[in-house]
């Protein structure tokens, strides 16, 4: 990583909107302090803490009747204001009190996108205890890494996903809650109508746990990212400054709740700010999308470059079928933003798009083109206030402008991962070079501040925004009675950003067929999650390894690609 990036002056976007609620981004990056951003919550008058009563409850007296859950389906539309929030979520916390679970208990939440997701998610923080969301599109073995690895003491699922929670493996699994028809000794979710919607909130500190989001790494099984109560202070403050919330917004964030957006984003930075958060459930599709925005009349849209540039696919002549006039600003993370998706926008739906940059274990936005300042089409921003950005190389030493290394960013931020659950070891990894906190993303920064994405330091594959560990999926191949070894990679894709294509070693006399290779991606699917499985599988007699007999992916990578291999001073078998 010792490239240098020519200092190009790239073309900028005016800025989006002057007169944001950040207003000068210098100077708010010279002024800002997290100290007064605490101000805003009641816990800084009363001491008291719980992020489910200053998203929810304490909006009850002023904005009572204003909308914060709008829901929307292809059949119905549901709305929920805070005082019907706040009472839900008080039924569901009784009811998860009655059946004795207590502050600190991990309470998976493994649900299609319904507003009961989001009144049990509520419910959970309310009890002080730990809320797990997991992405519905995983299966039974994602789920029993998942689980086994943080032992919930119960699950809240529905009556389409309930088969695959691994309830007889799972021994600390007491209770499990279905949404929809119940069987055996499953408790109703239903069962919350008959409870009190009054629940004074378990009142926390603000270095207690707020919920546990699991992410991918290169190696090893996915890793449980733990946030603390003190995170909804960078929610509430980005919110506010970066996507500029105000009280007439209709918010869309498109993200699941079982990623980390669509908890921080989906859920916390919008209901902080006072402002309704919009849940479309449904595959998506360009129209139901566009569908989305006209029906709710949505002024802030947070989503995915894939998402953009699938709808950039589907051409102009489908959006010019809705009336997209009601966006005000639009918003990207999760993948590198391509300049020709914002130009394109900037035509079609009259709004640029705004690139964000953060990752699991930051929590909430680090770096990000702000309403105020103008856009550099191609990067990802400058950092928020309050953050400081680094660029390091790989002895921890600081790099000048338009260097490539390591993006850093300096500890203290409020949002930032407090424990790998269970795993002191990985969390140290990433402070190698303390007081910085290391990212994993190559990036340099340019003469003008602006950061640019350059690529993942690791093997991590980014697919369509959702982060996949090859190790997750071989571990996967390899069970499959006829792989030996699998080595997996992201090859680069124009819309999906990258797909995961397998290396399979086959046992000796196996057949190599088109068939198989199906069979092994219905394999991934049916097993781990369809996010994970490969889009393509090549056959191989062996995969490159180490001395030490890890495999090589980078070497499966650049013979992919046609590149040359670097340093193999490390190779042994198969290189
Ligand atoms: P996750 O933890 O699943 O949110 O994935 C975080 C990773 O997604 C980062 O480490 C980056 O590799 C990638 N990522 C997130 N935002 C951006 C962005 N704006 N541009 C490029 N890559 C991004």
């Amino acid at each position: 990583m010792d490239e240098v990036k020519e200092g190009k002056m790239m073309e900028k976007l005016p800025p989006q909107n002057p007169d944001s609620n950040m207003g000068d981004y210098e100077k708010a990056y010279s002024t800002f302090s997290w100290d007064d951003a605490e101000k805003t919550f009641e816990w800084s008058r009363t001491g008291k803490v719980n992020a489910a009563y200053e998203a929810v409850d304490r909006h009850v007296r002023t904005l009572g009747d204003r909308v914060a859950l709008h829901y929307l389906d292809d059949e119905k539309e549901e709305k929920y204001t805070f005082r019907e929030l706040s009472a839900a979520s008080g039924r569901f916390a009784n009811l998860l009190q009655d059946l004795g679970i207590v502050k600190g208990d991990r309470v998976f939440i493994f649900m299609p996108r319904s507003p009961e997701l989001y009144i049990a998610f509520f419910g959970i923080l309310k009890l002080g205890a730990i809320p797990v969301p997991v992405f519905e599109a995983f299966m039974r073995d994602g789920l029993l890494d998942r689980m086994g690895d943080c032992d919930p003491v119960a699950v809240v699922t529905s009556d389409t996903l309930k088969d695959r929670v691994p309830k007889d493996e799972i021994a600390s699994l007491k209770h499990v809650i279905v949404s929809g028809d119940t069987s055996g000794d499953e408790i109703s979710f239903d069962e919350m109508r008959s409870k009190r919607g009054e629940f004074e909130p378990v009142w926390l500190d603000l270095e207690d746990p707020l919920l546990i989001h699991y992410t991918s790494g290169s190696t090893g099984k996915p890793k449980g990212v733990l946030h603390v109560q003190r995170a909804i202070v960078g929610h509430y403050q980005t919110g506010k400054w970066v996507l500029d919330l105000r009280d007439d917004d209709n918010y869309w964030c498109t993200a699941d709740p079982g990623w980390v957006t669509g908890t921080s984003y989906g859920i916390f930075a919008p209901l902080l700010n006072g402002v309704g958060t919009i849940v479309r459930k449904g595959r998506f599709t360009a129209r139901r999308w566009y569908e989305t925005i006209e029906r709710a009349r949505v002024t802030v849209w947070y989503t995915a470059p894939t998402a953009l540039r699938l709808l950039m696919g589907e051409g102009e002549e489908v959006a010019s079928e809705f009336d997209l006039s009601s966006l005000r600003l639009i918003f990207s993370v999760g993948e590198p933003l391509n300049p020709e998706v914002i130009h394109w926008a900037r035509r079609v739906y009259t709004q640029p798009i705004h690139d964000t940059w953060w990752m699991t274990e930051t929590g909430m936005i680090m770096i990000s083109n702000y309403p105020s300042m103008p856009i550099k089409p191609g990067s990802m921003g400058k950092p928020f206030p309050g953050v400081e950005a680094a660029i390091l190389d790989d002895e921890g030493r600081m790099l000048g402008v338009n260097e490539v290394g390591n993006l850093v960013i300096k500890k203290g931020w409020p949002s930032m991962m407090k424990v790998i659950w269970g795993r002191e070891e990985k969390f140290k990894e990433y402070f190698r070079f303390d007081p910085w906190f290391l990212t994993g993303d190559a990036a340099y920064m340019d003469e003008e501040g602006y950061f640019h994405f350059h690529g993942r330091v690791d093997d991590v594959i980014n697919t369509s925004g959702e982060r996949v560990g090859p190790f997750e999926v071989e571990s996967r191949l390899v069970e499959h009675p006829v792989v030996v070894e699998a080595g997996v990679i992201g090859k680069p894709d124009p819309v999906r950003g990258e797909i995961i294509k397998a290396f399979v070693v086959l046992k000796r006399g196996v057949d190599e067929s088109e068939e198989l290779k199906d069979e092994l991606i219905e394999f991934v699917k049916k097993g781990l999650a369809a996010h994970a499985a490969p889009r393509e599988i090549e056959f191989v007699k062996h995969l490159p390894k180490t001395r030490s007999g890890k495999i090589m992916r980078r070497v499966l990578k650049a013979k992919e690609l046609g590149l040359e291999l670097g340093d193999l001073s490390g190779a042994g078998e198969g290189v």
